[in-house]
């Protein structure tokens, strides 16, 4: 492995290379067009290699693109996303820039050095290894920073028929594999009410920021800390002016869970939600849509393997649970065995500071070939 390691360590600059230009071709998850032409460049780069693509066709989002490498029977995943959270137009205040060790971009490292790390994968999978029994897929959904609304279909379909999926996703803090994510998903509570004078008349009135703020205090007791569910009132809105009776009121909700049995307790929770003041009326709308990544005795196995290989590579691996979701968790609602965050390590993710710490390219795709190795000898008995 330890010269697999200085092999990649020496193709820096070839990675830099293609880098750059994944991340200058800009994928905004709202930005069809973009996310499209990075799609045409990414199928190009990899015709180098005897691998099927294949466009998944989306009407609203970006196509979802789907590699194949190996025509075996077994099946290893490989999860990317093609989308960004930066728009159309960022890379002029934010280019490409090598900075010391530091690349910078919007994406660099969320998720477009994973893209470099699959090319030299693919590269050594072909110098290096048989793959008559297995196939490699590696799926890229073009709206994962949205919470995949369609991507999730083609995640969940490719993870029920793999033995093992490995998320390229960036690694946490300390440079941590995520071996648990949160769950969580989104709700709007909306109230409308009827408009006063509060001097003349209130009480023809009825309020909508009252009548809000008192389903807030419900809905924030639902948080078990004890179970990690969280609830985060993040915005609100409503009201004209200090003297009128509110008529609208809305607030957008964030909850996070970690236990699957919370999904049903919240969920039924919001359906409940009545008016206090019948005058009022609610609307309540939004859903848990994303199920908790939780670490289960596989995750745990592979997560030992990477472990492992680091310390052949003298680099340390460590294991974290995150708060955000990925992809990871709707192919961990299949069953299948994942590991997150396999991806560079860096920082500032979806903000203008994101970086990526060059040497990681290297670093993690020893890790992943070698786990694609391990997973590929042992053919199943891991399990
Ligand atoms: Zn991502």
């Amino acid at each position: 492995m330890l010269d697999i390691f200085q092999a990649l360590k020496e193709k820096e600059e070839a990675s830099l290379h293609l880098l750059k230009e994944f991340v200058e071709l800009e994928s905004f998850s709202f930005d069809k067009q973009g996310v499209d032409n990075l799609s045409t460049h990414l199928i190009r780069v990899f015709s180098e290699f005897p691998v099927k693509a294949e466009s998944l066709k989306e009407e609203h989002y970006g196509n979802h693109l789907r590699f194949q490498l190996g025509e075996g029977e077994k099946q290893l995943l490989l999860l990317s996303h093609l989308d960004t959270v930066y728009p159309r137009g960022t890379i002029e205040r934010m280019p490409f820039q090598v900075e010391g060790k530091k690349a910078r971009g919007p994406g660099v490292i969320d998720i477009k050095a994973s893209y470099v790390m699959v090319y030299h994968l693919f590269e050594l999978l072909l110098q290096q290894m048989n793959l008559k029994d297995y196939q490699i897929v590696w799926l890229l959904t073009s709206d994962e920073e949205v919470g995949s609304p369609t991507g999730k279909l083609a995640v969940k379909r490719e993870a029920a028929r793999s033995e093992a999926v490995l998320v390229l996703e960036p690694a946490a803090d300390n440079r941590a594999l995520k071996t648990a994510r949160k769950g969580g998903g989104k709700f709007t509570i909306e109230v409308n009410g009827i408009s006063a004078h509060a001097g003349l008349n209130p009480q023809d009135g009825a309020n909508a920021i009252e009548e809000l703020a008192f389903q807030i205090t419900k809905i924030i007791s639902l948080a078990d800390w004890s179970k990690g569910t969280t609830i985060n009132t993040g915005e609100i809105k409503g009201g004209s002016l200090f003297n009128v009776v509110a008529d609208y009121a809305r607030a957008e909700i964030d909850v996070r869970i970690e236990e699957r049995d919370e999904i049903q307790r919240i969920q039924q929770a919001f359906d409940q939600l009545r008016v206090r003041n019948p005058r009022t009326r609610l609307n309540v709308t939004g859903s848990i849509y994303r199920p908790p990544l939780i670490k289960t005795e596989l995750t745990g196995r592979l997560f030992k393997m990477a472990e492992r290989i680091g310390r052949d590579l003298d680099v340390s691996v460590e294991e974290a649970m995150v708060g955000g979701g990925s992809d990871g968790n709707y192919a961990a609602e299949t069953g299948a065995p994942v590991l997150d965050g396999l991806g560079g390590y860096g920082g500032g993710a979806h903000s203008p500071d994101e970086f990526l710490w060059i040497e990681s390219l290297a670093e993690r795709t020893s890790i992943l070939y070698g786990l694609i190795q391990e997973l590929i000898q042992l053919d199943g008995t891991w399990r």
